[in-house]
Parts: C-alpha cells; sequence; structure tokens
C-alpha cells in the first residue's frame, strides 16, 4: 500500500513546505532531510488512512519514495523498529524505492539571512509544549517554534504563540506553521505516529539554521506510559527509547541534530507548574485531550469544550492540575457539560473514567510496592540524557504517586 502517493501526485515535502513557511529560506536542497520528512509523513498519513483496525496485529506495507536511494536501503528496519515500538501494537514493513525526482525546495522568499536562531521547539497546542515554551523565553533563547497543525486543532496553536508574543512582550522569536494535508482521507484517528512527523518537520530548519537540537517537551509521565495490561499495547510516542531510536536514524544518514525531551523526568503536574503566573491564563486555551470529534461518543468536543475530561490524557492533565491547585486557571471539560444530551455518550465516558481510576490505582500501586520498574520499558541509561536517571524516575514517579493520591483521595 502506498496511500500517500496513490492519492497525491506530489511527494509529502511538496505539500506541507511553501513560502508560507519557508521564512528566509529561497532555497533548500539537503535532499537527505527532504527523504527523513517525506518517510515519517508516509507513515503518519498511512496510519491515518489504514482502515484496518490497529489491533488487528496485521502488517502496515508501505512504498516510500527517497531520492538517497543507497543511503537508506537496508536501514528499513531500524525505521520499522522505530514505528513498531512508539505505535506499541502491529508492525510495519518499510520499502524504499527511488524518487524519480530530485527532492529541493524553491521558495519566493528572498535569502537575507535576517534570522539566527539557537533553539528549535516544537509548540503543539497542548500544555507541556506551553509549559516548554515559557521555559525558552524565560532563558532568552532565540527560538523557532515549529508547530504542525491540523484542522482539529482549529486556530488555537496559533493563538497559544500570539499569547505568548503578547505576554512575553514579543520576545518570543519566530514560530512556524506546517499544515496537515487535508487530502488525505483519514479512517482512523490516532496520533500514534504524529510525534515523529512533528520533529521529521522541525528537521528542516534545524539542518538550515544550524541547530543541533530540537526540543519536544512532554512530560515523562505520558512518555512512560506503561501498561499494565499484557493485552492492550500502549503508544511511546515520545519515550526515551523513541527519541534515542528517532537519533539514532540520524545519526545512521550523517544528520547530526538531536531529538531531546527536557521534561523526560517531569510528572505532569510538575510541568504545568513550571509555568509562571503571567501565563497561566493560558491553560484554559490548550489542548490535552487524546479523543477527536469524529471518535462517537466524542462528537461534541469543540473549540470551547476541546477536552473531552475522561481520557489518559486529560485525567492525567486534571491530577496534576488538582495537586498544584490550579484548577482556576483550567478548561472546561467536555464530560461536565450537562447538556450532554447523548446518555450512551454519557454512559460511555462515565466507564472511561472508572477504567482509568483503576489503570491510575494500579500506577500508584506499583509505584509504592516499587514493582513499577517491571511495567517500564527500556529502562537502559543509553536512553537517558543522565546516568543518574534510575534516581530520576524513581523521584518522578514517588511525586506522582502523591498527586494521584491526593486526587483519588
Ligand atoms: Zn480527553
Amino acid at each position: 500500500m502506498n496511500s500517500y502517493f496513490g492519492l497525491r501526485k506530489t511527494l509529502p515535502y511538496e505539500t506541507h513546505f511553501n513560502s508560507n513557511n519557508m521564512l528566509n529560506i529561497k532555497e533548500y536542497n539537503n535532499s537527505i532531510i527532504l527523504d527523513l520528512f517525506d518517510i515519517f509523513a508516509y507513515v503518519f498519513y498511512a496510519d491515518l488512512n489504514e482502515t484496518k483496525d490497529e489491533h488487528s496485529g496485521l502488517v502496515v506495507e508501505i512504498e516510500i519514495s527517497v531520492e538517497n536511494i543507497n543511503t537508506f536501503l537496508g536501514k528499513e528496519y531500524k525505521f520499522e523498529e522505530l514505528i513498531h515500538f512508539a505505535v506499541g501494537e502491529e508492525k510495519w514493513k518499510i520499502k524504499f524505492v527511488k524518487s524519480e525526482k530530485e527532492k529541493k525546495i524553491v521558495s519566493n522568499n528572498p535569502d537575507t539571512n535576517t534570522y539566527i536562531f539557537n533553539s528549535i521547539s516544537l509548540l503543539s497546542a497542548g500544555l507541556d509544549s506551553l509549559s516548554g515554551a515559557c521555559k525558552e523565553i524565560g532563558r532568552n533563547n532565540k527560538t523557532l517554534f515549529v508547530t504542525y497543525r491540523n484542522r482539529a486543532e482549529g486556530t488555537k496553536t496559533g493563538n497559544n504563540f500570539s499569547y505568548l508574543s503578547e505576554i512575553s512582550n514579543n520576545k518570543v522569536i519566530k514560530h512556524v506553521e506546517i499544515h496537515k494535508d487535508s487530502e488525505i482521507p483519514v479512517n482512523r484517528y490516532t496520533q500514534r505516529t504524529r510525534s515523529l512527523l512533528f520533529l521529521a518537520c522541525a528537521l528542516l530548519y534545524a539542518d538550515y539554521y544550524g541547530v543541533k537540537e530540537i526540543k519536544i517537551y512532554e512530560n515523562g509521565i505520558m512518555s512512560q506510559n506503561p501498561s499494565f495490561d499484557e493485552r492492550r499495547g500502549v503508544t511511546k510516542t515520545t519515550h526515551p527509547k523513541t527519541l534515542y531510536m528517532f537519533n539514532e536514524i540520524l545519526h545512521s544518514v550523517d544528520v547530526d541534530i538531536k531529538a531531546v525531551n527536557p521534561y523526560q523526568f517531569y510528572t505532569k503536574g510538575q510541568v504545568i507548574n513550571e509555568i509562571p503566573a503571567e501565563y497561566r491564563i493560558i491553560i484554559k486555551q490548550t489542548r490535552t485531550c487524546s479523543k477527536s470529534a469524529g471518535i462517537t461518543h466524542f462528537a461534541g468536543l469543540k473549540e470551547d469544550k476541546r477536552n473531552c475530561g475522561v481520557c489518559i490524557a486529560c485525567t492525567l492533565r486534571k491530577i496534576g492540575i488538582k495537586y498544584f491547585d490550579l484548577d482556576d486557571y483550567d478548561a472546561n471539560y467536555y464530560f461536565d457539560d450537562i447538556q450532554i444530551a447523548n446518555a450512551s455518550s454519557k454512559r460511555y465516558m462515565l466507564h472511561q473514567e472508572k477504567s482509568l481510576k483503576e489503570y491510575y490505582m494500579r500506577f500508584n500501586k506499583e509505584i509504592k510496592s516499587g514493582r513499577i520498574f517491571i511495567y517500564l520499558e527500556g529502562i537502559e541509561e543509553k536512553y537517558y540524557s543522565s546516568t543518574e536517571y534510575l534516581h530520576c524516575l524513581k523521584e518522578m514517579l514517588n511525586q506522582f504517586s502523591l498527586e494521584l493520591e491526593k486526587y483519588y483521595e
């Protein structure tokens, strides 16, 4: 299956990069970077377009056009292992084919060298990335914020950036948006491979402006995302091992750029609590929810109620908010909306809330007993930025235990 190229006569990079997001880059021709972008875009759109159920255990096969065929041949397994680990479910089979054209981007933008960046950070509609953006601003970094946006997020990410600019007195350096290709039909609402595409979006800028790190700010609890049920696979989209495997791929094709997560040892609560007081009014605008309005029972999710309040991501957010007494800053949740006329949806959500309570109670039990490390994957030093990683993980988990106890007391 080759869902992207089958539906589009262009390659992914051609539909995503244009004069609107190329800043002062007049011509860009590092075809290794464009190949990498295309690979992760193919994977992401194939995942959305895939009609099979994600728990089917089948192998997803995709064919990807790369210009540097000799560079990528023999490295298929690196991508397959990364994607398999990140999605936590079925296996992927990748076949590289030689692109018929040379990859390069020519924009109408003048190459005037106006921009100097010393930091690149992903900016999503979420809370963790808002908190990270505040860190970037607080350190006076010359940061380029990169956003990958789909329609479901509406204009809010843009607004987050506008709020950030306004509150920081325009200290925020620059923001680029790469838009989701709406021509590719979505048969499955999933975010499983989105982080990888998001990182791939930033590669071009990191390469062009000579920035060696791409920061993805995500709390360590969500990154670890342990499962206590062997039958159920879970996504590991920002797990330290996922970032490590991503970085290994870059290294293997001589790209000297790394993805890093400065919040790998922070709980969601600590991440939210890092947001300085003057920026906390933006918390209401952020979107944490993993549900989409395209999913039955969540059809009512919209701009003003964009967090369901019962999914794993929303629950983690509420746990963190409560521990640090930040309720006054939080968003209204769809679940709390008494206007939900659809009784079966309400029942579904109540059930979801109950099973997440069981999940988090179990999580806490395993932290307290010290058995939690049995359930964490990829506990190896090479995946972490610190040799003290075990100690740091323990500290984070103990903090999370306190947060859980306050929430479910
Ligand atoms: Zn939710």
